[in-house]
C-alpha cells in the first residue's frame, strides 16, 4: 500500500493487493471525507490511523461509495458511526447484491466485513458547500456510478468510470456513459483519481475511453489494433456481460456480425 499527498488537503491510498485500488481522503475544515472503502475493515485500519495521526479524529467522518461493486464498499463497516454517502441505486444494490458478492469474491476479503449501505443518498448531486466538496451521479460503468469533486484542490474522483485500457461495461448505456465522461472534460481539475489506475493528470485516458464507447456503439472498432489485454476485456467481460441486452436491442444484427469477425482472433 502506497500513500501520496495531493494538493493542499488530499491523501491518496493506493492498495496493491489483490489489485491496484485507490481510496482518497480529503481533510476538510469540519469533515474528513473518505472516498471508497476497498475490501474490508483490515484494509481501512491504515486509513483510520492516518486520520488520527493527522489530528482529525474529532471531525465528522463522511464516507462515499462511488458505486456498489464490492471492492468499493466492503470497508464501510470500519466507519459505523459515519455518514455514508452514495447514490440511491448504490444503496439498493448493496442491499440486493451484497450477500452474493461476499460469497462470490470471498478470497478478496481483507478483515471483517459488515455490509453497510449508504445512510445518506442522493439522486443527482449532494454538496458540502462550505467544504467545496460535491458528489454527483455519473452513470456509466454501472448505473449507480457517482463521482466526487474537490473544488478547492481540483481533484476529481471518478470510481471505475475511467479505466485503462478500456472500461468494464455492465449495460448497453453507451450514450449515457459517454455523456458522463464528457462531463468530466468540462470540469476544472488538475488530478483525476480512477478506481484502479495510477493518478491521472491529463485527459487522454478519458478521451480513449470515450473513443472506445463511441466505436463500440457504432460497431466500428478496429480489433486489429487491440492489445491482448484490451481484446480480452472486450470479449471476456464486456461482450459477455452485455450480450443478452444487445441481443434484445436493435444492435442484434451488428453484434452477430461482430462475433463472427471475432472468431479469427479468439481461435
Ligand atoms: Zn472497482
Amino acid at each position: 500500500m502506497k500513500t501520496e499527498r495531493i494538493g493542499s488537503r488530499g491523501l491518496l491510498f493506493s492498495f496493491e493487493d489483490p489489485y491496484l485500488t485507490n481510496v482518497y481522503i480529503i481533510f476538510g475544515k469540519e469533515h474528513v471525507f473518505v472516498l471508497d472503502t476497498f475490501l474490508g475493515n483490515d484494509s481501512m485500519k491504515a486509513v483510520h490511523q492516518l486520520i488520527d495521526s493527522e489530528g482529525y479524529e474529532d471531525k465528522q467522518l463522511v464516507i462515499f461509495n462511488s458505486h456498489a461493486d464490492y471492492d468499493h464498499y466492503w470497508g464501510n463497516g470500519a466507519f459505523k458511526d459515519a455518514t455514508i454517502v452514495g447514490h440511491e441505486h448504490c444503496k439498493e444494490r448493496i442491499v440486493d447484491e451484497g450477500e452474493a458478492s461476499l460469497a462470490k469474491y470471498a478470497d478478496h476479503q481483507r478483515g471483517e466485513i459488515e455490509l453497510i449501505p449508504p445512510n445518506r443518498t442522493f439522486k443527482e448531486t449532494l454538496s458540502f458547500e462550505a467544504e467545496g466538496v460535491k458528489f454527483f451521479h455519473s452513470p456509466g460503468h454501472t448505473l449507480d456510478s457517482s463521482s466526487c469533486i474537490d473544488e478547492r484542490d481540483g481533484v476529481l474522483f471518478v470510481g471505475d468510470n475511467v479505466e485503462s485500457p478500456i472500461p468494464y461495461l455492465n449495460h448497453v448505456n453507451f450514450d449515457q456513459y459517454i455523456r458522463s465522461l464528457e462531463s468530466y472534460l468540462e470540469l476544472d481539475w488538475k488530478y483525476i483519481i480512477a478506481g484502479h489506475d495510477p493518478l491521472l493528470e491529463k485527459s487522454d485516458l478519458i478521451k480513449q475511453n470515450i473513443d472506445y464507447l463511441r466505436k463500440f456503439r457504432d460497431w466500428s472498432l478496429n480489433i486489429d489494433s487491440f492489445s491482448v489485454t484490451k481484446l480480452h476485456r472486450h470479449v471476456e467481460h464486456n461482450l459477455k456481460t452485455i450480450k443478452d441486452e444487445l441481443m434484445r436491442s436493435n444492435h442484434k444484427h451488428a453484434l452477430m456480425k461482430h462475433l463472427e469477425e471475432l472468431e479469427k482472433y479468439i481461435a
